[in-house]
């Protein structure tokens, strides 16, 4: 790939990686000894007086539940998007993590972070 390319997908990256961070900041706290793991706050499950009517415990069970897989779905793009942009500075940008073939470059115009081919998605 040329490497005005690269640059453009690194751009494309590092403005993904702020909003991101930013978007994990607001539901979970980073693990200072591994910035990889996200900790969901679990404030609200933990600080809830008991709840009598049952619909609103559901309710609120399920917020947290949705709660917790935003976290995990962000925390799962963010180390996705880290990645990439290590794989960038090490010049390995761009390979199928399965194959080691070249990425399609239509895949990574859609997701600059794809971490395989389309074969092996
Ligand atoms: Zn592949």
């Amino acid at each position: 790939m040329n490497p005005e390319k690269i640059a453009e997908f690194k751009k494309k990256l590092e403005g993904e990686l702020a909003l991101v961070e930013k978007e994990l900041k607001g539901v979970a706290a980073q693990n200072p000894k591994n910035p990889a793991d996200w900790a969901s706050k679990e404030t609200e499950m933990e600080t809830m007086p008991p709840v009598a009517d049952p619909n609103e415990a559901a309710d609120k069970i399920e917020e947290y539940n949705a709660h917790r897989a935003i976290t995990g779905e962000l925390e799962v793009r963010y180390n996705d998007i880290k990645a990439a942009l290590q794989k960038i500075a090490e010049g390995k940008y761009g390979l199928c993590e399965v194959s080691g073939e070249p990425i399609e470059e239509d895949r990574l115009e859609a997701n600059p972070a794809a971490r395989t081919c389309k074969k092996h998605m």
